[in-house]
This record gives C-alpha cells, structure tokens and sequence, in this order.
C-alpha cells in the first residue's frame, strides 16, 4: 500500500474509533465493540471467580456488594441526570470478595469488579473500600479493558479484529484478556494499567465515590497506608503501577477539590 493511502487508513480508523472518555473528555482508541467484549469479559470474570472462590454471606463481602451498589447507582443517577445514560447501556454490575490474601482489586468490562479479601485490613473502613471501588468502578466506565485489549490485540496479534482471535487463538486471546482486565500478573502476564489509566481512573473514582456520598477525602489516607505497606511487604500488582505513591497522592491532592464540588454527604 503506498504510504499516503496508509496515513489515510489510519485517519479513517482514527476518525471512527477514538470516542471520548465520559467526564476527563480524553479521547481513547477502541476498536472492539462493547457487546463482544462483554461476553468475553463474562467468561474471564467466571473462571477468575472459581479460580479463587467467592465470598458470601458474611459482614465483609456485604460490604463489598454495599459499596459497590451505592456508588454504581450514584454514578447511574448522574449519567442520567446529564442525558448520557446510553454509556452505561448493557453494563450488569457485579462487585464479589474473593477468597485470596493478595492486595488487589480489579475490573473487567461490562462492570464486573471483584476485590481481594487482602484488600479490605488496608482498606480498614467503608469510606477506605469506596476509594478502591470507585476507582475500579471508573476503569470500567472509562473502558480501559477495551482500549487495553485493543492495544493488544494490535501488537500482540497483529490488529486482527477480535472475533477472529477468538476463532485462531482462543487459548491466548482469552489469556491477553486477563491481562487486559488487570489481573495478567496471577496467570504470568504482567501488564501495569499505564500511568494515563491509573491516574483517570483515580480521577474519576474520586468523583464518583463522592457522588455517592463517601468523602473523597478518604483517599489520602488509603494511598498513605498503601505506601506504608509497601515499605514492608513485596509489592502487589495494585501498587506496581506507573505513578509512584507520592506523585499519586499528590495528584490527588490536586484533582481533589474538582471530586468535593460533587460531594454530598447527605447522599445516600
Ligand atoms: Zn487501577
């Protein structure tokens, strides 16, 4: 193909692939459609769940389902509010306690969120868990698993549209997809949320912990004990990310006072 057809190639891909991101209005690259995804996040989020065993029944995964219930109707209820409810379309929440002592969170597409039972001693309260939920809550709002999966499948296998990764390569599409999803490092691939990821998803998990009443506030001090773990035990792939502690929390130091102008403590 002669290179100027090229650029016009990927000016067209551009055109019709890059969409905003809801709230930061960055503009992202998807290639695969939301509904495939979602059947192929679906079967990711059910193997994850035996994989490790749920939690039921008890204070602590009532208080994962509790928190991830509030701040998912609160983020809801605003998209409605300002005419953008068709973002959310096909997404079936699900928030789970798995059964493993890792400090680590994840989200999968389509609003599959589960929390590892390590998680919640750093945690500590209900605000503390808010910030860990919005802000996976935001990974899947922002559709990161459909920009990271779409990233991989064109280095990985070459830009071949999804459906047909499935067909050639079930095996490893599936496995590109957990690492997609943020939780490669238990299956050998380790794939850190790159800085831009970690940083909007803390962004806009503060705006929507804030929407459902916890103080957004809160994440100072989860992002402080975060750190002081660190110093003791080898890092979890939560950590493991771009933005070192400090610059974490002095971003969000900085994206805080935009998060408390949605603050309502009264909200429930
Ligand atoms: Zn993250």
């Amino acid at each position: 193909m002669k290179t100027h057809y090229k650029f016009i190639a990927c000016g067209l891909i551009l055109l019709f692939c890059c969409q905003p991101v809801p709230l930061t209005g960055r503009r992202q690259f998807r290639l695969i459609p939301d509904q495939l995804l979602t059947s192929l996040s679906l079967d990711s989020w059910q193997s994850t769940l035996q994989q490790y065993g749920t939690i039921t029944g008890t204070p602590e995964s009532e208080l994962v389902q509790r928190v991830g219930t509030r701040i998912k109707n609160a983020v809801i209820q605003y998209f409605e509010q300002e005419n953008a409810s068709d973002q959310l379309e096909g997404f079936q929440w699900e928030f789970s306690l798995l059964d493993d002592t890792t400090v680590n969170a994840f989200a999968m597409p389509g609003g599959k969120v589960g929390v590892f039972k390590g998680m919640l001693p750093v945690a500590q309260t209900e605000e503390g868990l808010a910030v860990v939920v919005g802000h996976e809550i935001a990974h899947v709002i922002a559709r990161h698993g459909n920009e990271r999966m779409s990233q991989l499948l064109v280095i990985q296998l070459g830009g071949i549209a999804l459906q047909e990764a499935l067909d050639q390569y079930p095996e490893q599409t599936r496995q590109l997809a957990l690492a997609a999803f943020g939780i490669g490092a238990q299956i050998g691939i380790l794939l850190p949320y790159s800085r831009l990821h970690e940083s909007e998803a803390d962004q806009l998990g503060l705006i929507f912990m804030a929407l459902a009443g916890y103080d957004p506030r809160a994440a100072i001090d989860f992002w402080v004990r975060m750190d002081e773990l660190q110093a003791s035990v080898p890092v979890p792939e939560f950590l493991s990310t771009h933005p070192s502690h400090e610059t974490r929390i002095d971003d969000i130091q900085k994206a805080l006072p935009k998060a408390l102008e949605y603050y309502n403590p009264q909200s429930e």
